[in-house]
């Protein structure tokens, strides 16, 4: 079966924000192939891609039928061929970074705790410090909702930039992508995922249900660059509550879902963050998070 169709669910168990939003479509592809007809069987509708869900939030309550969910996380091979490291788009950047670490490839450890996809990755160019998904990619195959056809963009060095990537810019699902292999020690690749889970399990807000950083970093007038929970410390914002979505106490640079959160909710909170910042700093504040 290439694919699986889902009617009238609810996406609450296919984000990270579990909001409780219906859907009247959800298709879950079993593999590439299995992706690559449901694009073209859907096509002329309005198709969403979904990986982990982990960096996007909903506008709507509910979706009709004219919206196609696409979840692509069982389309999730991984292989070593050509030199490279060739990776399905729903593979999680959890599963790439202990693959990599078992055969002793350095330069993915950072991708062992987000929690997303590598079609979400490269969409948002994932990273933390100074590391960044696009820093190792050698080609993408797409789908072309245009022509309907598969193709292989290889990237130039302006492709990918902070939390961004020129495949926003382009009509395409990600299938698979090419990485590049580094030799590395298993042991010191395995400390460093170790390492990089605890500081961020310290930091983060685990126990609520969220999406990661709500905002990206933000700059100055000067093009300096800015610390949100400062921000939003000095702004008073830190468990500023509406229904049950909080700005997070632990850390403010999140937004959680303290249980039943409605869209409303997610969205005033996030509009008086932006207002306070704005007037207490002059600081616009830009959405990391995709609004569906
Ligand atoms: C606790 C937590 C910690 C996080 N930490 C980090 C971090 O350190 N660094 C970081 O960069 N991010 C972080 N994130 C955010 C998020 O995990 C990343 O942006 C991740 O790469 C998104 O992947 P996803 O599969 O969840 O994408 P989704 O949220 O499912 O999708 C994101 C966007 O990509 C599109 N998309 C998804 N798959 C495809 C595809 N195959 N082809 C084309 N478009 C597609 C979607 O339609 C959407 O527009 C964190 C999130 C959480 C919840």
């Amino acid at each position: 079966m290439p694919y699986f169709v889902l009617k009238d669910t609810s996406l609450k168990r296919f984000h990270t924000f579990q909001l409780d939003v219906m859907a009247s479509i959800v298709v879950i592809p079993t593999d590439k192939n299995g992706l690559i007809s449901a694009l073209r069987d859907y096509s002329g509708r309005r198709i969403v891609l979904i990986g982990k869900g982990s960096n996007m939030i909903f506008s709507q309550s509910s979706y009709d039928e004219h919206t196609v969910f696409i979840v692509t996380t069982m389309v999730d091979l991984m292989e070593l061929s050509d030199n490279l490291i060739h990776v399905d788009a729903g593979t999680t950047m959890n599963a790439l970074a202990w693959f990599t670490c078992e055969h002793s490839i350095d330069g993915y450890a950072f991708c062992e705790d987000i929690p997303g996809t590598l079609g979400g990755a490269l969409m948002m160019n994932a990273g933390q410090w100074r590391y960044t998904i696009g820093q190792y990619v050698k080609w993408i195959e797409v789908f072309d909702y245009d022509t309907q056809e598969v193709k292989i963009i290889y990237p130039d060095e302006k492709f990918f930039s902070y939390r961004y990537s020129q495949l926003n810019d382009m009509n395409v699902c990600v299938l698979e992508v090419a990485l590049s292999i580094q030799p590395g020690e298993y042991m010191e690749i395995l400390d460093l995922m170790l390492q990089y889970r605890r500081e961020r399990y310290v930091k983060q807000p685990r126990q609520y249900a969220n999406a990661g950083s709500v905002f990206k970093r933000p700059k100055d007038k000067e093009g300096n660059a800015l610390f949100t929970w400062k921000l939003f410390d000095a702004c008073d914002l830190r468990g500023f509550q509406i229904g049950d979505a909080q700005v997070s106490e632990k850390h403010p640079g999140f937004i959680v879902n303290k249980g039943n959160a409605k869209v409303a909710d997610v969205h005033m909170v996030i509009e008086e963050c932006k207002k306070r910042v704005k007037e207490t700093f002059d600081v616009d504040l830009e959405l990391e998070w995709r609004v569906i």
